[in-house]
Protein backbone atom coordinates (compact mmCIF):
# COMPACT_ATOMS: atom_id res chain seq x y z
CA UNK A 1 0.00 0.00 0.00
CA UNK A 2 1.70 3.36 -0.55
CA UNK A 3 2.63 5.25 3.18
CA UNK A 4 -0.07 8.02 0.77
CA UNK A 5 -2.58 6.32 0.85
CA UNK A 6 -1.76 4.73 4.05
CA UNK A 7 -2.16 8.06 5.73
CA UNK A 8 -5.09 9.23 4.74
CA UNK A 9 -6.76 5.90 5.90
CA UNK A 10 -5.28 6.19 9.50
CA UNK A 11 -6.48 9.61 9.67
CA UNK A 12 -9.89 8.93 8.69
CA UNK A 13 -9.67 5.51 11.32
CA UNK A 14 -8.87 8.13 13.56
CA UNK A 15 -11.48 10.64 13.29
CA UNK A 16 -14.14 7.87 13.22
CA UNK A 17 -12.37 6.00 15.96
CA UNK A 18 -11.10 9.27 18.94
CA UNK A 19 -13.52 11.71 17.46
CA UNK A 20 -12.77 15.31 16.92
CA UNK A 21 -11.06 17.42 19.92
CA UNK A 22 -7.85 15.15 18.73
CA UNK A 23 -5.47 17.49 16.48
CA UNK A 24 -2.31 16.41 14.97
CA UNK A 25 0.58 17.85 13.82
CA UNK A 26 1.38 19.20 10.06
CA UNK A 27 -0.06 19.50 7.16
CA UNK A 28 0.56 16.37 6.05
CA UNK A 29 0.69 14.38 9.46
CA UNK A 30 3.59 12.18 10.23
CA UNK A 31 3.05 8.52 10.76
CA UNK A 32 6.01 7.73 12.82
CA UNK A 33 6.88 4.08 13.64
CA UNK A 34 10.07 3.96 15.72
CA UNK A 35 12.47 6.49 17.78
CA UNK A 36 15.87 6.72 18.42
CA UNK A 37 17.77 9.21 19.91
CA UNK A 38 16.91 12.93 18.06
CA UNK A 39 15.76 11.02 15.09
CA UNK A 40 12.22 9.62 14.40
CA UNK A 41 11.28 7.47 11.54
CA UNK A 42 8.33 7.27 9.83
CA UNK A 43 6.10 4.55 7.85
CA UNK A 44 7.85 5.18 4.68
CA UNK A 45 11.30 4.89 5.88
CA UNK A 46 12.02 8.76 6.64
CA UNK A 47 14.01 9.97 8.92
CA UNK A 48 13.19 13.54 10.89
CA UNK A 49 15.25 14.86 13.34
CA UNK A 50 13.01 15.94 16.65
CA UNK A 51 13.39 19.05 17.24
CA UNK A 52 10.16 19.23 19.32
CA UNK A 53 9.93 15.93 21.55
CA UNK A 54 10.28 17.70 25.15
CA UNK A 55 9.09 14.29 26.10
CA UNK A 56 12.32 11.94 25.21
CA UNK A 57 14.44 14.41 27.10
CA UNK A 58 17.44 11.80 27.05
CA UNK A 59 16.13 10.52 23.48
CA UNK A 60 14.19 8.41 22.24
CA UNK A 61 13.91 4.94 23.53
CA UNK A 62 17.29 5.62 25.57
CA UNK A 63 18.62 1.53 26.42
CA UNK A 64 19.17 2.52 29.98
CA UNK A 65 16.03 3.49 30.16
CA UNK A 66 14.35 0.72 28.77
CA UNK A 67 16.39 -1.78 30.66
CA UNK A 68 15.23 -0.21 33.82
CA UNK A 69 11.69 -0.36 32.74
CA UNK A 70 11.75 -3.85 31.69
CA UNK A 71 13.81 -4.77 34.83
CA UNK A 72 11.51 -3.85 37.12
CA UNK A 73 8.20 -4.86 35.14
CA UNK A 74 9.79 -8.38 34.89
CA UNK A 75 9.87 -8.24 38.91
CA UNK A 76 7.20 -6.15 40.44
CA UNK A 77 4.49 -3.31 39.77
CA UNK A 78 1.92 -2.32 42.48
CA UNK A 79 0.74 0.62 44.15
CA UNK A 80 1.90 2.75 46.67
CA UNK A 81 -0.17 1.40 49.66
CA UNK A 82 2.56 -1.14 49.92
CA UNK A 83 5.86 -0.59 51.05
CA UNK A 84 8.34 -0.52 48.41
CA UNK A 85 12.53 0.77 48.37
CA UNK A 86 11.64 2.01 44.97
CA UNK A 87 9.95 5.31 44.95
CA UNK A 88 11.91 6.07 48.22
CA UNK A 89 15.12 6.32 46.77
CA UNK A 90 13.61 8.18 43.83
CA UNK A 91 11.65 10.53 46.10
CA UNK A 92 15.32 11.10 47.68
CA UNK A 93 16.93 11.33 44.12
CA UNK A 94 14.66 14.01 43.35
CA UNK A 95 14.51 15.66 46.49
CA UNK A 96 17.76 16.40 46.35
CA UNK A 97 17.83 18.37 43.26
CA UNK A 98 15.67 21.00 44.95
CA UNK A 99 16.36 23.40 47.69
CA UNK A 100 16.32 22.70 50.95
CA UNK A 101 12.58 23.87 51.25
CA UNK A 102 11.29 21.38 49.12
CA UNK A 103 10.71 18.74 51.11
CA UNK A 104 8.35 16.31 49.86
CA UNK A 105 7.29 15.05 46.89
CA UNK A 106 3.82 13.23 45.83
CA UNK A 107 3.77 11.52 42.31
CA UNK A 108 1.52 11.45 39.51
CA UNK A 109 1.18 10.21 36.23
CA UNK A 110 0.24 13.09 34.24
CA UNK A 111 1.53 16.89 34.52
CA UNK A 112 -2.10 17.77 35.02
CA UNK A 113 -2.64 15.23 37.93
CA UNK A 114 0.38 17.25 39.69
CA UNK A 115 -1.07 20.89 38.60
CA UNK A 116 -4.42 19.24 39.88
CA UNK A 117 -3.13 18.50 43.36
CA UNK A 118 -1.47 21.63 43.26
CA UNK A 119 -4.46 23.91 43.22
CA UNK A 120 -6.27 21.62 46.14
CA UNK A 121 -3.04 21.79 48.43
CA UNK A 122 -3.10 25.62 47.59
CA UNK A 123 -7.16 26.19 48.39
CA UNK A 124 -6.76 24.12 51.42
CA UNK A 125 -3.73 26.24 52.69
CA UNK A 126 -4.74 29.11 51.88
CA UNK A 127 -8.94 28.83 52.31
CA UNK A 128 -8.09 30.78 48.67
CA UNK A 129 -9.74 29.71 45.29
CA UNK A 130 -8.53 32.66 42.91
CA UNK A 131 -5.66 31.75 41.00
CA UNK A 132 -3.75 34.14 38.70
CA UNK A 133 -2.31 32.93 35.06
CA UNK A 134 -0.66 34.39 31.87
CA UNK A 135 -3.11 35.12 29.49
CA UNK A 136 -1.92 32.30 26.54
CA UNK A 137 -1.43 29.62 29.75
CA UNK A 138 -1.40 25.70 29.03
CA UNK A 139 -1.92 23.97 32.44
CA UNK A 140 -3.49 20.49 31.78
CA UNK A 141 -6.60 19.03 30.39
CA UNK A 142 -8.51 18.55 34.19
CA UNK A 143 -11.52 20.20 34.80
CA UNK A 144 -10.00 22.77 37.33
CA UNK A 145 -6.83 23.14 35.05
CA UNK A 146 -9.07 23.87 31.68
CA UNK A 147 -10.02 26.80 33.58
CA UNK A 148 -6.94 27.94 34.00
CA UNK A 149 -5.72 27.20 30.20
CA UNK A 150 -6.97 30.14 28.68
CA UNK A 151 -4.74 28.78 25.71
CA UNK A 152 -7.29 26.09 24.95
CA UNK A 153 -9.31 28.85 23.49
CA UNK A 154 -11.91 28.77 25.78
CA UNK A 155 -14.21 32.10 26.50
CA UNK A 156 -13.02 34.71 28.76
CA UNK A 157 -13.05 34.92 31.54
CA UNK A 158 -12.60 30.88 31.95
CA UNK A 159 -13.94 31.31 35.37
CA UNK A 160 -15.02 33.56 37.73
CA UNK A 161 -12.32 32.53 40.51
CA UNK A 162 -9.47 33.10 37.55
CA UNK A 163 -7.67 35.87 36.87
CA UNK A 164 -5.15 36.66 33.83
CA UNK A 165 -1.99 38.69 33.53
CA UNK A 166 -0.42 39.46 30.60
CA UNK A 167 3.03 37.68 29.56
CA UNK A 168 6.21 38.79 30.60
CA UNK A 169 7.79 40.97 28.29
CA UNK A 170 11.09 40.29 26.32
CA UNK A 171 12.31 43.89 26.68
CA UNK A 172 11.81 46.79 28.96
CA UNK A 173 11.07 44.90 31.76
CA UNK A 174 14.38 43.52 33.39
CA UNK A 175 13.35 43.88 36.51
CA UNK A 176 9.91 41.82 36.29
CA UNK A 177 8.09 45.32 37.69
CA UNK A 178 5.86 45.33 34.67
CA UNK A 179 4.89 41.74 35.41
CA UNK A 180 4.72 41.88 38.67
CA UNK A 181 2.47 45.07 38.23
CA UNK A 182 -0.12 42.50 36.09
CA UNK A 183 0.13 39.79 39.07
CA UNK A 184 -0.33 42.95 42.04
CA UNK A 185 -3.33 44.07 39.85
CA UNK A 186 -5.07 40.75 39.29
CA UNK A 187 -4.77 39.65 42.83
CA UNK A 188 -6.85 43.33 43.79
CA UNK A 189 -9.28 42.74 41.21
CA UNK A 190 -9.92 39.42 42.92
CA UNK A 191 -10.40 40.75 46.48
CA UNK A 192 -12.61 43.61 45.24
CA UNK A 193 -14.88 40.85 44.02
CA UNK A 194 -15.15 38.68 47.41
CA UNK A 195 -11.84 35.93 46.08
CA UNK A 196 -9.63 34.91 48.42
CA UNK A 197 -6.52 34.50 46.28
CA UNK A 198 -4.98 31.24 46.50
CA UNK A 199 -2.11 30.92 44.19
CA UNK A 200 -0.08 32.33 41.22
CA UNK A 201 0.17 29.02 38.91
CA UNK A 202 3.11 29.89 36.05
CA UNK A 203 5.02 27.75 33.58
CA UNK A 204 8.91 29.52 34.23
CA UNK A 205 9.50 29.20 30.50
CA UNK A 206 6.52 30.40 29.56
CA UNK A 207 6.05 28.75 26.71
CA UNK A 208 2.66 28.73 25.42
CA UNK A 209 2.67 32.67 25.56
CA UNK A 210 5.67 32.50 23.45
CA UNK A 211 8.87 31.40 25.40
CA UNK A 212 10.01 34.54 27.92
CA UNK A 213 13.48 33.47 29.76
CA UNK A 214 15.20 36.27 30.61
CA UNK A 215 16.38 38.42 32.18
CA UNK A 216 17.11 35.70 34.95
CA UNK A 217 15.09 37.00 38.16
CA UNK A 218 12.48 38.97 36.50
CA UNK A 219 9.86 36.38 38.34
CA UNK A 220 10.87 37.21 41.91
CA UNK A 221 8.70 40.58 42.25
CA UNK A 222 6.00 38.85 41.01
CA UNK A 223 6.92 36.07 43.74
CA UNK A 224 6.52 38.72 46.21
CA UNK A 225 3.37 39.96 45.29
CA UNK A 226 2.15 36.56 45.09
CA UNK A 227 3.19 36.28 48.57
CA UNK A 228 2.02 39.77 49.47
CA UNK A 229 -1.57 39.34 48.62
CA UNK A 230 -1.43 35.78 51.28
CA UNK A 231 -1.13 33.65 47.99
CA UNK A 232 1.10 30.30 47.25
CA UNK A 233 3.80 30.50 44.38
CA UNK A 234 2.99 26.90 42.07
CA UNK A 235 5.77 26.70 39.67
CA UNK A 236 5.22 24.54 36.97
CA UNK A 237 8.18 22.56 35.55
CA UNK A 238 6.40 20.41 33.28
CA UNK A 239 8.57 21.91 30.01
CA UNK A 240 11.46 23.32 31.60
CA UNK A 241 12.32 21.07 34.06
CA UNK A 242 14.84 18.57 34.43
CA UNK A 243 17.78 20.31 32.85
CA UNK A 244 16.17 21.25 29.58
CA UNK A 245 16.93 25.59 30.29
CA UNK A 246 20.76 24.64 30.79
CA UNK A 247 21.20 25.61 34.17
CA UNK A 248 20.66 23.62 36.97
CA UNK A 249 17.79 21.34 36.70
CA UNK A 250 14.78 24.07 37.36
CA UNK A 251 13.40 26.89 35.44
CA UNK A 252 12.71 28.53 38.51
CA UNK A 253 16.04 28.72 39.89
CA UNK A 254 17.13 31.07 37.11
CA UNK A 255 14.56 33.17 39.05
CA UNK A 256 16.22 33.13 42.29
CA UNK A 257 12.97 32.19 44.01
CA UNK A 258 11.98 28.75 45.77
CA UNK A 259 8.58 27.94 44.88
CA UNK A 260 5.72 26.74 47.20
CA UNK A 261 4.89 23.77 45.08
CA UNK A 262 6.72 22.73 41.46
CA UNK A 263 5.10 20.24 39.62
CA UNK A 264 6.67 18.49 37.16
CA UNK A 265 6.00 15.71 34.02
CA UNK A 266 6.45 14.86 30.32
CA UNK A 267 10.30 14.41 30.49
CA UNK A 268 10.77 13.11 33.82
CA UNK A 269 10.13 9.36 32.58
CA UNK A 270 11.67 10.20 28.86
CA UNK A 271 8.16 8.78 27.60
CA UNK A 272 7.07 6.48 30.84
CA UNK A 273 3.73 8.48 32.18
CA UNK A 274 5.26 9.32 35.49
CA UNK A 275 4.97 13.16 37.47
CA UNK A 276 5.16 14.97 40.57
CA UNK A 277 4.17 17.90 42.87
CA UNK A 278 7.06 18.25 45.30
CA UNK A 279 5.85 20.97 48.07
CA UNK A 280 7.29 22.70 51.39
CA UNK A 281 6.36 19.58 53.99
CA UNK A 282 4.68 22.18 56.09
CA UNK A 283 2.21 22.71 53.10
CA UNK A 284 1.91 19.16 52.66
CA UNK A 285 1.16 18.44 56.59
CA UNK A 286 -1.89 21.07 56.58
CA UNK A 287 -3.42 19.34 53.34
CA UNK A 288 -2.45 15.60 54.86
CA UNK A 289 -4.65 16.69 58.33
CA UNK A 290 -7.79 17.49 56.00
CA UNK A 291 -7.04 15.01 52.75
CA UNK A 292 -6.01 11.40 52.24
CA UNK A 293 -3.52 10.82 48.63
CA UNK A 294 -3.93 7.65 47.03
CA UNK A 295 -2.72 7.29 43.12
CA UNK A 296 -3.07 4.21 41.76
CA UNK A 297 -0.72 4.29 38.79
CA UNK A 298 1.36 7.64 40.36
CA UNK A 299 4.68 6.38 41.63
CA UNK A 300 4.16 2.85 41.14
CA UNK A 301 7.91 1.04 40.86
CA UNK A 302 8.18 0.84 36.99
CA UNK A 303 7.67 4.48 36.98
CA UNK A 304 10.10 5.03 39.89
CA UNK A 305 12.27 3.11 37.74
CA UNK A 306 12.21 4.78 34.76
CA UNK A 307 12.60 8.33 36.73
CA UNK A 308 15.36 6.44 38.41
CA UNK A 309 17.10 6.06 34.80
CA UNK A 310 16.28 9.09 33.26
CA UNK A 311 18.35 10.85 36.46
CA UNK A 312 20.71 8.41 36.31
CA UNK A 313 21.69 9.42 32.38
CA UNK A 314 21.11 13.15 32.61
CA UNK A 315 23.60 12.96 34.76
CA UNK A 316 26.53 10.45 33.14
CA UNK A 317 25.41 12.00 29.95
CA UNK A 318 25.91 15.33 31.32
CA UNK A 319 22.58 16.57 29.51
CA UNK A 320 22.54 19.76 31.54
CA UNK A 321 25.84 20.97 30.41
CA UNK A 322 25.00 20.32 26.76
CA UNK A 323 21.81 21.72 26.95
CA UNK A 324 23.60 25.24 28.14
CA UNK A 325 26.39 24.65 25.43
CA UNK A 326 24.10 23.67 22.26
CA UNK A 327 21.38 25.71 23.08
CA UNK A 328 23.69 28.87 23.36
CA UNK A 329 25.13 28.05 19.90
CA UNK A 330 21.76 27.43 18.85
CA UNK A 331 20.36 30.71 19.45
CA UNK A 332 23.32 32.38 18.51
CA UNK A 333 22.96 30.70 14.76
CA UNK A 334 19.75 31.78 15.09
CA UNK A 335 19.98 35.39 15.92
CA UNK A 336 22.80 35.41 12.88
CA UNK A 337 20.06 34.32 10.81
CA UNK A 338 17.81 37.01 11.18
CA UNK A 339 20.76 38.80 8.94
CA UNK A 340 19.30 37.85 6.14
CA UNK A 341 15.84 36.70 6.75
CA UNK A 342 13.70 40.07 8.21
CA UNK A 343 11.12 38.03 8.84
CA UNK A 344 12.74 37.14 12.49
CA UNK A 345 11.91 39.29 14.93
CA UNK A 346 13.10 37.69 18.08
CA UNK A 347 15.36 34.90 19.73
CA UNK A 348 14.97 33.98 23.23
CA UNK A 349 15.34 31.18 25.26
CA UNK A 350 17.55 29.55 27.89
CA UNK A 351 19.30 25.92 26.93
CA UNK A 352 17.30 24.07 24.51
CA UNK A 353 14.15 25.75 24.88
CA UNK A 354 14.15 27.96 22.30
CA UNK A 355 11.30 30.37 20.84
CA UNK A 356 12.08 32.45 17.82
CA UNK A 357 9.21 35.07 17.02
CA UNK A 358 8.47 35.85 13.49
CA UNK A 359 6.50 39.35 12.52
CA UNK A 360 5.78 40.95 9.13
CA UNK A 361 6.03 44.69 9.45
CA UNK A 362 5.59 44.81 12.95
CA UNK A 363 2.84 42.11 13.11
CA UNK A 364 3.00 38.90 13.78
CA UNK A 365 3.70 36.42 10.85
CA UNK A 366 1.28 34.15 11.94
CA UNK A 367 0.23 32.45 8.07
CA UNK A 368 4.40 32.39 7.51
CA UNK A 369 5.17 30.94 10.67
CA UNK A 370 2.80 28.28 10.09
CA UNK A 371 3.49 27.47 6.82
CA UNK A 372 7.50 27.68 7.69
CA UNK A 373 6.42 24.84 9.96
CA UNK A 374 4.96 22.66 7.66
CA UNK A 375 8.20 23.17 5.61
CA UNK A 376 10.25 22.13 7.90
CA UNK A 377 8.43 19.38 8.12
CA UNK A 378 8.65 18.44 4.37
CA UNK A 379 12.73 19.06 4.67
CA UNK A 380 12.82 16.57 7.69
CA UNK A 381 12.88 18.75 10.96
CA UNK A 382 10.17 18.25 13.54
CA UNK A 383 9.50 21.79 15.34
CA UNK A 384 5.98 23.67 16.02
CA UNK A 385 4.87 26.91 17.12
CA UNK A 386 3.86 28.98 20.24
CA UNK A 387 2.04 32.43 21.25
CA UNK A 388 -0.90 34.00 21.46
CA UNK A 389 -0.53 34.88 17.39
CA UNK A 390 0.99 31.66 17.09
CA UNK A 391 3.67 33.51 15.68
CA UNK A 392 7.15 32.26 17.67
CA UNK A 393 8.73 28.86 16.32
CA UNK A 394 9.33 26.58 19.27
CA UNK A 395 11.96 24.44 19.38
CA UNK A 396 12.56 21.94 22.17
CA UNK A 397 14.87 19.00 21.07
CA UNK A 398 16.21 16.34 23.18
CA UNK A 399 18.70 17.14 25.89
CA UNK A 400 21.23 14.93 23.69
CA UNK A 401 21.04 17.32 20.35
CA UNK A 402 24.57 17.99 19.34
CA UNK A 403 26.43 20.48 16.63
CA UNK A 404 25.33 18.16 13.87
CA UNK A 405 21.91 18.18 14.57
CA UNK A 406 22.30 22.60 15.43
CA UNK A 407 24.01 22.57 12.06
CA UNK A 408 21.28 20.24 10.17
CA UNK A 409 18.62 22.44 11.80
CA UNK A 410 19.90 26.07 10.96
CA UNK A 411 20.22 24.99 7.38
CA UNK A 412 17.13 23.48 7.09
CA UNK A 413 15.50 26.59 8.39
CA UNK A 414 17.55 28.86 6.18
CA UNK A 415 16.35 26.83 3.42
CA UNK A 416 12.59 26.91 4.23
CA UNK A 417 12.39 30.81 5.37
CA UNK A 418 13.66 31.45 1.28
CA UNK A 419 11.30 28.62 0.23
CA UNK A 420 8.24 31.13 1.91
N1 LIG B 1 1.79 22.19 32.34
C1 LIG B 1 2.41 22.56 31.21
C2 LIG B 1 3.23 23.81 31.20
C3 LIG B 1 2.30 21.76 30.07
O1 LIG B 1 2.91 22.12 28.95
C4 LIG B 1 1.53 20.57 30.12
C5 LIG B 1 1.40 19.65 28.93
N2 LIG B 1 1.56 20.20 27.69
C6 LIG B 1 0.89 20.25 31.33
C7 LIG B 1 1.06 21.07 32.41
C8 LIG B 1 0.02 19.03 31.44
O2 LIG B 1 0.77 17.88 31.40
P1 LIG B 1 0.08 16.49 30.96
O3 LIG B 1 -0.19 16.58 29.48
O4 LIG B 1 1.11 15.47 31.32
O5 LIG B 1 -1.15 16.33 31.75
Amino acid sequence: MPAETSTQELIARRNRLLGPAYRLFYEQPVHVVRGEGVWLHDAAGNRYLDAYNNVACVGHCHPHVIEAIARQAAVLNTHTRYLHETILDYAERLLATFPAEIGQAMFTCTGSEANDLALRVARTCTGGTGVVVTRTAYHGVTGALAELSPSLGLPEPTAPHVRLVPAPQSAGDETGEIFASGVRAAFADMARSGIRPAALLVDTIFSSDGVFADPPGFLRPAVEATRAAGALFIADEVQPGFGRCGEGMWGFARHDVIPDMVTMGKPMGNGHPIAAMAARPELLKEFGARSRYFNTFGGNPVSAAAGMAVLDVIERESLIENARRTGTDLRTRLTALRAKHELIAEVRGAGLFIGVELRRGGAPAVAETAKLVNAMRRRGVLISAAGPGANVLKIRPPLTFGSEHTDLLVETLDQALQEI
